[in-house]
């Protein structure tokens, strides 16, 4: 390792002139300007694309935009009728229970809960993959090059994407330009 250069923080870039300092940022790792700049690249690179894509929902003659990205992500990631997955969700939300903590029922218009999508998927012989853990930080991001190839119908916090082959389909890009974390997901075995 040299001894003079100047070195540029991993996680916010500012220079810094000694190695061990920390950095006003708080981070304390720090790279050569040509490392950092091949990182650099390769973040964006492995960026994911995106495709504006609305499920079917304006097809099927619904108005507006509500807070619909389940059913959304859903009729993209299965193939299904943007209907038939509204109607659905709302059947399996009838059957659920109201208790203390949950007040209310899963709706295809205003959201779903995390048990119905899955038991949703599930019976459409969808797998879950959990890729966030309690006290490991997030390990995977909303990127291509953190992400498997296929279908995969993401589980964003208090949003769901559907991803197809490293292009995610939705009505805006999500992805916070490659810092989203994936909390998990669900692929076609
Ligand atoms: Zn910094």
């Amino acid at each position: 390792m040299k001894r003079k250069g100047t070195w540029l923080c991993e996680k916010c870039g500012s220079k810094q002139e000694e190695m061990f300092k920390s950095c006003s940022c708080g981070h304390h790792v720090f790279l050569e300007k040509e490392e950092f700049e091949k990182r650099k690249i390769a973040f964006e690179e492995g960026k994911i694309e995106f495709q504006f894509n609305d499920g079917g929902r304006k097809e099927a003659g619904f108005k507006g935009t509500t807070g619909d990205c389940v059913t959304r992500a859903i009729a993209i990631a299965t193939g299904k009728p943007y209907k038939e997955v509204y109607d659905a969700i709302n059947e399996l939300g009838k059957r659920e229970y109201i208790t203390k903590k949950k007040k209310s029922k899963s709706n295809s218009r205003t959201g779903v809960y995390k048990q119905t999508i899955r038991r949703y998927m599930e019976g459409l012989g969808w797998k879950w993959t959990p890729t966030m853990f309690i006290g490991s930080g997030c390990k995977v991001h909303l990127r291509k090059d953190e992400l498997p190839s296929g279908v995969l119908l993401l589980s964003l916090s208090k949003h769901s994407a559907t991803v197809i082959n490293g292009v995610l389909h939705d009505i805006y890009d999500c992805s916070r330009n490659g810092t989203r974390c994936v909390y998990g997901y669900f692929s076609k075995e």
